[in-house]
């Protein structure tokens, strides 16, 4: 019998934590979000960033940019945050207008600030095993999986989805703790033969329901990352919840799943941000 993981409990959990400790801190951590252009999605993400930041006491800044405002200006509007003493996590709401250029944007928050874990230096230190901050998808990801008591070492994992921002650090992830991990892609051979190996399967990929039961072993652990709108405009991730979950131990629902737990996270790096910059 499959077990729900609860993306919304566990998040509110994490959420609770980290709000205690910002209850005993006399300066408080700083979360500064940059939102360039009046995409309606971008702007929903950012209020509910918003929202968490106060809800957890943290103080809170969004810095609400023209689509039009050329590169350089976000670049000095990061170097003024970069040097403010009373920001510790700096988000740069991708996708950023047309024409700039994202990874030089993101590549100039400061390292110690980069809360979304998405610059060159955090990555490589995620690459190398070193402490970093890691970004928030892959890093909830694995909260989830850990609290569902599952020893992830000599685990078969299988990550689908390649993206700097969540497959690429979810495998390392899982490396990290000793799994034996496959990425697959678009160009996979035998994606489901492949993934039918999984113990750990993370579906990463943006497509509604593609994952049916030929993709699951018996047992597996299913993370469901996809966020996606089914025929009838309804949230749903990459995996057919329905018609998996009975092969599953453990699985992620969508909503309630990953999406909770990513917010949850940059919270709690932002937090870790402080107690790096403020030691
Ligand atoms: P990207 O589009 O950047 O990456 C998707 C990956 O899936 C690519 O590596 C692509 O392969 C692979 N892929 C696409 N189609 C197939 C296919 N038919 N078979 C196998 N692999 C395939 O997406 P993201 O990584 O940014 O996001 C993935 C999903 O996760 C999306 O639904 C997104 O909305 C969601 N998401 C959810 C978050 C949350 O908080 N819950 C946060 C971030 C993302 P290739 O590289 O070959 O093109």
């Amino acid at each position: 019998m499959a077990e729900i993981i609860d993306g919304k409990k566990l998040a509110a959990k994490i959420k609770e934590s980290v709000r205690q400790e910002t209850s005993k801190m006399e300066k408080k951590p700083g979360l500064a979000v940059i939102l360039a252009g009046d995409d309606q999605a971008s702007s929903v993400y950012v209020k509910n960033k918003e929202k968490d930041a106060l809800e957890v006491g943290f103080h809170s800044e969004v810095h609400r940019l023209a689509a039009d405002t050329s590169e350089g200006d976000i670049i000095a509007l990061i170097d003024k945050i970069n040097a403010d003493d009373n920001i510790h996590g700096i988000l740069v709401k991708l996708p950023l207008p047309k024409g700039i250029n994202e990874d030089r944007v993101t590549n100039r928050v400061l390292s110690e600030k980069d809360v979304d874990g998405f610059t060159y230096a955090n990555a490589g230190k995620l690459m190398t095993g070193n402490d970093g901050l890691t970004a928030c998808t892959p890093a909830g990801c694995i909260e989830m999986i850990e609290s569902a008591g599952v020893d992830i070492t000599g685990k078969n994992a299988v990550v689908i989805g390649r993206s700097n921002i969540v497959g690429k650090p979810m495998a390392l992830l899982l490396l990290q703790r000793h799994a034996t991990v496959t990425i697959c892609h678009s160009r996979t051979k035998n994606l489901a033969e492949t993934a039918a190996k999984a113990d750990i399967l993370v579906a990463a990929i943006g497509r509604a329901k593609m994952i049916g039961p030929e993709y699951v072993k018996e047992g597996a652990v299913v993370i469901d990352v996809g966020m996606n709108r089914d025929e009838n405009g309804k949230l749903c991730g990459d995996v057919d919840y329905e018609a998996v979950k009975d092969k599953t131990s453990f699985i992620t629902p969508v909503p309630g799943g990953v999406g909770p737990m990513t917010r949850a996270l940059l919270l709690k790096n932002t937090l870790k941000a402080y107690k790096t910059l403020e030691k």
